[in-house]
């Protein structure tokens, strides 16, 4: 059994009093934080509604261009790729599994390890989960030779997402406005995305400290193994410090910051 001390006992559902985090470009949201030093991870359901609010403004640009999201429940089309993952995320994504009841935690635990099993025949588990960074060229050709292996998401069920307000930032990311034929068979000369913020990658940054001997990124389906090998007690700091964390690996990775604004929104209870 996973065994991480944090992680079993601390939420994923935004707790806490409300606080203000502004968007770039001028915007703002008004999210519960949990209060104390918390690690890192215990900020994602905050940095979740930040980043649907960021994709929300992509939306509504494309649909005043004209342009359709095809992208729908049903079509799990995307979810055969690899979905790229660090610390933060994979130890959420552990502690939802944890949490959930035993059979489907059984059926889940399941499809990890056969994912686990296929990328070890292939060849491919120890270069895929072995960390740090990869030359572009290698990347895409693990990106595609991932594909190809049609291994679907432990998360996927009757191709819908059966974990969608926790899915991972890149996962909020992909929308597209092509025919999901496209996405089905990577065709990447086809599949038209629109142009959102990497807010995921903001996240690799922010886990690696900036530090590129810490870039460790890995697939989704690596995540609980992830865990296996790192149970350690994570770093813990104060809400307000992982948000501003992570504007500034927007910030220093796409010009793009965050600020969080401390005091509590207006009409707020104060304690
Ligand atoms: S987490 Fe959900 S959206 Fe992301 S790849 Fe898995 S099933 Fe698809």
């Amino acid at each position: 059994m996973l065994s991480c001390h944090a992680m079993s006992n601390e939420p994923t559902q935004a707790e806490g009093p409300p606080a203000i985090i502004e968007l770039p470009g001028g915007e703002s949201i008004t999210v519960p934080l949990p209060p104390g030093e918390v690690p890192a991870y215990a900020v994602l359901p905050a940095l979740r509604a930040l980043v649907d609010a960021m994709m929300q403004r992509v939306k509504n640009a494309s649909a005043e261009r004209g342009e359709t999201i095809t992208c729908r429940a049903g079509c799990g089309a995307c979810c055969r790729q690899y979905v790229p993952v660090s610390d933060m995320e994979a130890r959420a994504l552990a502690g939802l599994v944890e949490r959930m009841p035993e059979d489907r935690q059984a059926r889940v635990r399941a499809r990890f390890a056969e994912a686990e099993a296929r990328l070890r025949e292939a060849g491919m588990w120890e270069r895929m989960t072995r960390g740090g960074r990869v030359l572009s060229s290698e990347h895409m050709e693990l990106v595609v030779n991932y594909f190809f292996l049609g291994i679907p998401c432990p998360f996927l069920e009757d191709e819908a997402c059966s974990i969608h307000p926790d899915r991972p930032l890149i996962c909020r990311e992909y929308l597209v406005v092509s025919s999901a034929t496209h996405c089905a068979k990577l065709d990447r000369t086809k599949i038209k995305r629109l142009a959102a913020p990497q807010t995921s990658t903001a996240l690799h940054v922010m886990d690696a400290a900036h530090s590129p001997d810490n870039y460790n990124v890995f697939p989704l389906v690596a995540a609980l193994d992830w865990l296996r090998g790192h149970p350690d007690e994570p770093e813990r700091r104060t809400a307000e410090a992982w948000i501003n964390h992570f504007g500034r690996a927007m910030q220093a990775r796409f010009g793009d910051s965050v600020e969080m604004v401390t005091s509590p929104p207006p009409g707020a209870s104060e304690e």
